[in-house]
């Protein structure tokens, strides 16, 4: 079997030749490791071979893993990729780094609260839901920019980019370019989009990072 070593460099190698393609700059696509469901032991050799940042996607998981990892390697970067329940905006806020799916009022209103309370600095995306499922979480696209900038404006909220996970069965690219747009009309600067198996077509509408578990990882 690879190792998640050997697929960790498989697959900046192929977010590179992704950005040259797009002719965008090398080094402009943040890869942002999914490790969820995988242990510390699983994660640990990944860290060590340099990559830093990482998603994870249930709060609670995260919390038994990463104090001791980021403990041992301080300058990891930690985002929250999942859906967040309010009851957990306290635990959220003082592990993660980058919250991404931020998606309704009451949640930006109990993050802006916990970062006051505690002193934190965190960055945070929207969660765009592009294909309006009614099972998946993030905010419709018609009310994508007014929530950007409730978040801003009344929740004091530092709202980086634009995320979505396309609906599974579709085509992503339209989805990644509806995201592109959004945040252009928004304002946001940053795109999380593209997973194992369309990453390389998010790199090229436009993505500044990508979320890869199992082509990193393995399957879960
Ligand atoms: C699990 C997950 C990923 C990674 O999916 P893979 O197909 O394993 O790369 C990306 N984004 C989100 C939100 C996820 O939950």
């Amino acid at each position: 079997m690879t190792s998640a070593v050997e697929q960790l460099h498989a697959v900046k190698a192929k977010i590179a030749n992704a950005e040259r393609e797009a002719k965008r700059e090398p080094g402009t696509v943040t890869l942002v490791a999914v490790s969820k469901t995988f242990d510390a032991e699983d994660i640990r050799p990944v860290i060590e071979a340099g990559q830093r940042v990482f998603g994870e996607n249930r709060v609670q998981e995260a919390q038994g893993k990463w104090p001791a990892l980021t403990e041992a390697f301080p300058d990891l970067e930690l985002h929250l990729i999942g859906p967040l329940q309010s009851n957990k905006a306290k635990e959220a806020v003082s592990l993660f780094d980058v919250i991404e799916t931020v998606d309704r009022e009451k949640i930006a209103a109990e993050l802006a609260r916990e970062i006051a309370r505690q002193g934190r600095t965190l960055k945070f995306y929207v969660q765009v839901n592009t294909g309006s499922e009614p099972q998946k979480a993030g905010i419709e696209p018609s009310e994508a920019i007014a929530f950007v900038k409730r978040c801003r404006d009344v929740h004091g909220l530092t709202i980086e980019g634009l995320m979505c996970i396309p609906p599974a069965e579709e085509n992503p690219g339209p989805h990644f370019a509806l995201l592109e747009k959004l945040a252009r009309e928004a304002g946001v600067a940053k795109l999380s989009m593209g997973m194992s198996g369309d990453y390389e077509t998010a790199v090229a509408f436009g993505a500044t990072s990508v979320r890869v578990g199992s082509a990193i990882f393995g399957n879960r």
